[in-house]
């Protein structure tokens, strides 16, 4: 049986970068998934923030940055909207096949090992190891380590196979579904562009991220607990959009986001969590792949740690609990609150504000600035006196 230092389950965003990271560190690293070709088929909108980019240190490439992006148009239920100009690129709707593809072979360069088509089905905790039982191509295949990272996905069952609780709410699991659209005709390429409203999208919102002039993804993010699909509510919209309804669909995308629900605690013994699995995503706006890899740089870095110290208890690794939830989940809980006082709006209100609210305003609710963006809804809704009673308790 062959043994290495960690075995990642995944080789997404999260998975990828923790075997880069590793495989620098000189940990001897096994990233598997199992489907038959890294980052294909994509489960995602693509979008991603130069900030993000940055705070990884990736340059934005060719190979993968398909539109470059420099604004947003948020549009109220009237179609009313509210735009939003940087002026200069913010961000690129990404080719995600090609940039997971490049974030293996950079993985790979430095020396872990990467095995597509490989199922981690079981796991056994024996002597202080982890004996993973895979189907690889077929063949049933077993690996050893005294460390795993879960990078599984919102679906993982490797955290839960070796006794982790990760389960989420139905209230913070959004379920998605996206058409990649050709010969369609919208507003700006170098826009993204928001729809919202109870008939569009019940507790979310609906998107088009221009993939060139005339092709884009357009999806749906709804919460889980809607009675209607994701699926139900996208097609009566291309149906009832000009732009769109003589569109070509050329792929089509499903998945689950978690947007809350996030984990007190992120790593067990023999285990980290990282990414969808430990359910890292931004609770307003669904986007996960920066915060997956920054979670999974901060876990390596624990792990390397570990490895060097032959410490693989729960009390040790949550050490990337604690780094983790100090860079980016305290944030992200405020966001999660942010979202709560979102989900108070009717479409009235939404009406209303579409008529008077400003790009900054948005991207005060962005930042998860609770109190001055409750205050703004409050002002802004000034002749909803019902409203701006709900709005005072985010003011406490
Ligand atoms: C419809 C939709 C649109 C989205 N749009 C955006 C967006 O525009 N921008 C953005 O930043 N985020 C977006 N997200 C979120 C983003 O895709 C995720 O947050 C991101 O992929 C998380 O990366 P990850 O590596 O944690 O998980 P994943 O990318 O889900 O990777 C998990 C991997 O684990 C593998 N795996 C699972 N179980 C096993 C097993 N037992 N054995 C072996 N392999 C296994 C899977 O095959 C998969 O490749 C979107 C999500 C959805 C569903």
């Amino acid at each position: 049986m062959q043994e290495f230092d960690v075995i990642i389950i995944g080789a997404g965003p999260a998975g990828l970068r923790a075997a880069k990271v590793l495989a620098e560190g000189k940990a001897k690293v096994l990233c598997i998934d199992k489907k038959q070709e890294i980052g294909v088929p994509k489960r995602c909108g693509e979008g991603f923030g130069l900030s993000w980019m940055e705070r990884l240190g990736l340059k934005p490439d060719n190979k993968w940055c398909l539109q470059s992006i420099n604004g947003a148009a948020l549009y109220a239920p009237s179609m009313k909207s509210v735009k939003i100009d940087f002026k200069k690129v913010s961000g690129y709707i990404i080719e995600r096949r090609v940039f997971e593809k490049e974030l293996a072979k950079e993985a790979a360069s430095k020396g872990a090992m990467i095995r597509t088509k490989c199922h981690a089905s079981d796991f056994e905790r024996k002597g202080g190891k982890v004996i993973v039982s895979c189907a690889e191509q077929g063949e049933n295949v077993k690996y050893a380590t005294p460390l795993i990272i879960a990078a599984d996905g919102t679906e993982s069952l490797t955290a839960r196979k070796l006794g982790f609780d990760t389960k989420i709410g139905l209230n913070d699991i959004d379920s998605g579904y996206q058409y990649e659209m050709a010969n369609i005709s919208f507003e700006n390429p170098h826009f993204i562009h928001f729809f919202f409203g109870k008939e569009i999208a019940p507790r979310g919102y609906l998107w088009l991220f221009p993939k060139g002039k005339n092709c884009a993804n357009v999806g749906i993010g709804i919460a889980g607990s809607e009675p209607k699909t994701a699926k139900e509510y996208l097609d009566k919209f291309v149906k009832a959009h000009p732009g769109l309804r003589n569109g070509s669909i050329i792929e089509v995308n499903a998945g689950t986001i978690p947007v809350g629900g996030f984990l007190d605690e992120l790593a067990a013994d023999n285990l980290l969590v990282v990414g969808d699995a430990a359910h890292q995503v931004n609770p307003i706006h669904g986007g996960g792949i920066g915060i997956a890899m920054e979670a999974a740089t901060i876990a390596s870095g624990i792990a390397l740690k570990a490895i060097a110290e032959k410490n693989f208890g729960s009390k040790f690794l949550n050490q990337y609990t604690v780094q983790w939830y100090e860079t980016r989940g305290n944030k992200l809980k405020r966001i999660l609150k942010q979202r709560h006082m979102l989900e108070e709006l009717n479409d009235n209100n939404f009406e209303t504000l579409a008529k008077s609210i400003s790009g900054s305003d948005i991207m005060l609710i962005a930042e998860g600035d609770l109190k001055s963006s409750a205050k703004m809804v409050i002002k802004k809704l000034v002749k909803h006196p019902k409203l701006a009673k709900v709005m005072l308790k985010y003011l406490k």
